[in-house]
């Protein structure tokens, strides 16, 4: 099909919308590794996670044969209200790159929690308001998760109990606002309302708090509190299904067109909106009816695929959380302070790593000057003010787009733009004002982190 044929945006009709989401480990011939207990070092059972999350998602995680699981119908008509999300072929980008490369990608941003994480909350929430819970618990960082959370939540009519790490609490009121405004309630992390934040506080007055702090806080508050389960918003396979819509949509607007990606790039915290994107494309090529070329980006600062080890780690800092298989930096791993972009998780998802790990997506890292000289850069052409996140996706793009500037090759380019900057502008100015540095751990400073994970027969010995 010749150029001009293919408009700027691609929508799909409602009636072309997915109906099922699509489970990438029902087509992988080596599985990720299960989850473990880690007081037995047996893989979780159905029973032992039921305490934890709600009983639907503990199937859906533990699921590595079915392939496709049908969507409620309810999630889709929420879907509706903000998808399907656009694919956009970036004209203006490449004309200002001078490549013959063509750069699409698939923007997440449209809704007001700015980012992909609705796709997985509205799912989460809707199967604990069918199990007649009252409510549920999570743990937010920056805030876009949290306020994804309080959407599904208000929607459905669940309450939602937000454990915010205190420093953002303290330093994004804005965030903690829009969560409150959709009637969550937001409690700074660590707090008196759990005797694990009651023993953080005692140990180190006046801490500012850590995300796997808060997760700790979350998931005790979950187990505790009567008709409450606790939620995640990354790096569990049921998250990666959910976003497995991101992947669903682009590839049918594709094929509308028939357009062949070569390269599939997005940004990798835990792993989500990367692994939506790649399920369905990585299924083709796992079943052995395509082949495409698929890169994770990290950031320099926080390199867990790139610089971490393969073994069973904790998902989180208090050691509450079922051990998983996955590359990390070591639960105990909290990236440099000057580290601005997010991504700042020290695990990934099990089922990425293990595709990583079979060779079959690569993965780079880029440091922070470069992705927001990315950010900017894409900002002033393509009219959307990226999330930092999203900006490490960018900068590959780009990067990959310039290379074929040099070499005349006319590659297709897709990359997952996961959301919008707007609550990052404190980011934005440290750049703008030149405070911005790059950081890179040494591996003495790796070392720290890998000496926390834990060590038994099989696992880092
Ligand atoms: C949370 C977030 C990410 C990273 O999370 P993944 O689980 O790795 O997808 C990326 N971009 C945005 C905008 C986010 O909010």
């Amino acid at each position: 099909m010749s150029k001009q044929e293919i408009p700027y945006k691609i929508y799909l009709e409602e009636h072309e919308m997915p109906t099922q989401w699509y489970n990438v480990r029902a087509d992988m011939k080596k599985k990720p590794a299960p989850l473990l207990n880690p007081g037995t070092l047996k893989p979780m059972t159905f029973e032992d996670l039921r305490p934890v999350f709600c009983d639907e998602l503990v199937k859906q995680e533990l699921d590595d044969t079915t392939p496709y699981i049908d969507i409620p119908q309810e999630i889709r008509d929420f879907y509706k209200m903000y998808r399907p999300s656009p694919l956009v072929r970036a004209y203006c980008l490449e004309k200002k790159l001078d490549t013959p490369a063509k750069i699409y990608y698939k923007f997440e941003g449209n809704n007001t929690s700015g980012s992909h994480k609705l796709n997985s909350a509205i799912a989460q929430a809707y199967y604990a308001k069918e199990q007649g819970l009252k409510g549920v618990t999570t743990e937010t960082g920056a805030g876009q998760w949290g306020t994804a959370l309080s959407m599904a939540c208000s929607y459905l009519g669940l309450d939602c109990n937000v454990y915010m790490v205190k420093v953002s609490y303290e330093q994004k009121p804005f965030r903690r606002e829009v969560m409150r405004t959709y009637g969550a309630s937001v409690t700074p992390s660590p707090s008196e309302t759990t005797q694990v934040g009651k023993k953080i506080l005692a140990e180190h007055p006046g801490t500012t708090g850590s995300l796997g702090c808060a997760i700790s806080e979350a998931v005790e508050a979950a187990t505790h509190k009567e008709g409450y389960r606790y939620v995640l918003g990354s790096v569990l396979s049921q998250v990666l299904l959910h976003q497995s819509i991101i992947g669903l949509e682009s590839k049918a607007a594709m094929d509308k067109y028939g357009i062949h990606p070569d390269l599939i790039i997005g940004c990798a915290g835990g792993g989500s909106n990367l692994g939506g994107l790649i399920s369905p494309f990585m299924g083709e090529q796992l079943r052995g009816e395509a082949n495409y070329q698929f890169i994770a980006v990290e950031p320099a600062s926080c390199p867990s695929l790139t610089r971490g080890k393969y073994a069973y780690d904790f998902c989180d800092t208090g050691m509450v959380c079922p051990l998983a298989k996955m590359y990390t930096l070591g639960s105990g791993f909290i990236p440099s302070a000057n580290h601005a972009g997010g991504l700042r998780y020290h695990g990934m998802s099990s089922v990425l790593s293990e595709l990583y790990d079979q060779g079959l997506m690569q993965a780079v890292s880029v440091e922070q000057t470069q992705v927001f000289q990315a950010a900017e850069q894409f900002a002033r052409v393509e009219g959307i003010l990226p999330a930092p996140e999203s900006s490490h996706a960018i900068r590959v793009a780009i990067d990959e787009a310039l290379k074929c500037r040099e070499t005349g090759e006319e590659k297709t380019i897709l990359f997952g733009l996961t959301g919008t900057g707007y609550f990052d502008m404190v980011a934005y100015e440290k750049f703008h004002n030149g405070d911005m540095v790059d950081y890179i751990p040494t591996d003495e400073d790796l070392k720290a982190g890998f000496d926390g994970i834990p060590r038994f027969p099989g696992n880092m010995e």
